[in-house]
């Protein structure tokens, strides 16, 4: 048996989660936020139920991954009882640009590729790079791994991932779709294939990740063929805050009328999409709840979310030979079931059939919903990429 640490480090946050390989068994996970500030805070859970919860100064990460020491080995409510326990850390990083198309051990090669796609990902590769480095330093004997968010997507073709624009930009600037939540999609894709008892070499899947960040992806044959988001997470369907597909025309008619390049980047990522639209929240329950008693801006929002859902899938649909299952994940894809309703609402033409009353029975769960005779089938999916990133990691150890 196999102790795995899954680490996903942000600016001024560490999400973490300790699993028992190949068994899959999470034996606890935790949140520290507030790093940075006067006061720090660490939440970390058992499946018993004990609770480590403790706030003290976090001025920087190290300070950070020292609490994630104590609490993980705390006598009272910790989740191992020495750190010599832990074999391997698994990182989500999530820009690994064109150099990586799988997890893999880091070493100085990785580390400088991480540091070179920072430029790709001025908010995430940086905190990413903290967290390796941390745990490199707090457990030099265990194997580190990195797991991509854009790895899953390096199979698109350049049909999928070149954009319209003059060649160079792509040869200078390495300008192209790279795809995200690509850990997630390969997880819910995996897990919808076994739930259908079908192999990945012969199946065909459209998967949408459907939270604060959305994002679509087909998959044929075990690969990423194609995905919403680009460049960035900004482009695709329309998210939480985030605007998705907009016609690039619009953002110089702003700036001629006083908008400068700062406020278009917040608007866009901040301030559009749901809440945008809405006017009132980027919570999808907030907005349902809103436009079942009657707001007509909130109603119009869940309709541009389903139609900009729909319109992806059609047009992936449209480049595989068939559709064999549609999946939902995400707080939205696994929890809204008027969501997913609306969404499939006239994919009956592509042969994708929601069974209403299974939708409905089957609410968060992980479980088919479609009805017997659709061509396609629909299933819910709850992803779980911090396990995909634990089995990543035991995979390379056990390789080794
Ligand atoms: P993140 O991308 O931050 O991980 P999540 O995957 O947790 O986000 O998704 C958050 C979204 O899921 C929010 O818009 C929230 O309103 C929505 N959501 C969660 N539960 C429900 C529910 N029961 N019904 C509708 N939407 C839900």
């Amino acid at each position: 048996m196999h102790t795995i640490l899954v680490i996903n480090c942000g600016s001024s946050s560490i999400k973490y989660e300790v699993y028992r390989m190949p068994d899959r068994e999470s034996i606890g996970k935790g949140l520290i936020e507030r790093i940075g500030q006067d006061m720090g805070h660490i939440c970390q859970k058992r499946p018993d139920g004990k609770v480590y919860d403790s706030n003290a100064p976090m001025p920087d990460h190290k300070a950070a991954m020292e609490h994630l020491k104590s609490a993980l080995i705390d006598g009272e409510a910790g989740l191992i009882s020495s750190m010599a326990e832990i074999h391997g850390v698994g990182h989500r990083v999530v820009h690994g640009g064109e150099e990586y198309s799988t997890s893999v051990t880091i070493d100085d090669k990785v580390i400088a590729a991480i540091e070179k796609n920072i430029e790709l990902a001025p908010l995430h590769n940086p905190a990413n790079l903290i967290g390796i480095r941390e745990a490199m330093n707090q457990l030099p004997d265990c194997t580190q791994v990195a797991v991509f968010d854009t790895a899953f997507h390096q199979t698109l073709s350049p049909a999928a991932y070149l954009y319209g624009l003059p060649r160079e930009f792509y040869d200078k600037y390495r300008i192209r779709r790279y795809g995200f939540h690509g850990t997630s999609h390969r997880y819910v894709s995996g897990e919808a294939i076994k739930l259908m008892k079908r192999h990945p070499s012969n199946t065909n899947v459209i998967s949408c990740h459907l939270g604060n960040g959305a994002s679509i992806t087909a998959i044929a044959n075990g690969k990423s063929m194609d995905t919403s988001m680009g460049f960035t997470p900004l482009e695709g369907v329309v998210m939480g805050t985030r605007s998705g597909d907009i016609d690039p025309q619009i953002l110089f008619y702003l700036m001629e009328r006083g908008f400068s390049k700062e406020d278009l980047n917040r608007i866009l990522n901040k301030e559009s999409g749901m809440l945008g639209l809405s006017g009132i929240s980027n919570d999808m329950r907030d907005i349902e709840e809103a436009a079942a008693s009657g707001n007509k801006q909130c109603r119009e929002a869940l309709d541009v979310y389903a139609y900009r859902i729909r319109k992806y899938i059609g047009a992936f649909a449209a480049n595989m030979v068939r559709t064999d299952i549609l999946v939902f994940t995400g707080g939205i894809g696994e929890n809204s079931v008027k969501m997913r309703e609306r969404i499939c609402h006239r994919l009956e033409s592509l042969g994708i059939i929601l069974d209403d009353e299974r939708n409905r029975e089957n609410g968060n769960r992980q479980g088919v919903i479609s009805a017997d005779y659709s061509k396609t089938a629909i299933c819910v999916v709850p992803t779980n990429e911090e396990l995909q990133i634990a089995r990543d990691t035991y995979e390379i150890i056990d390789g080794m």
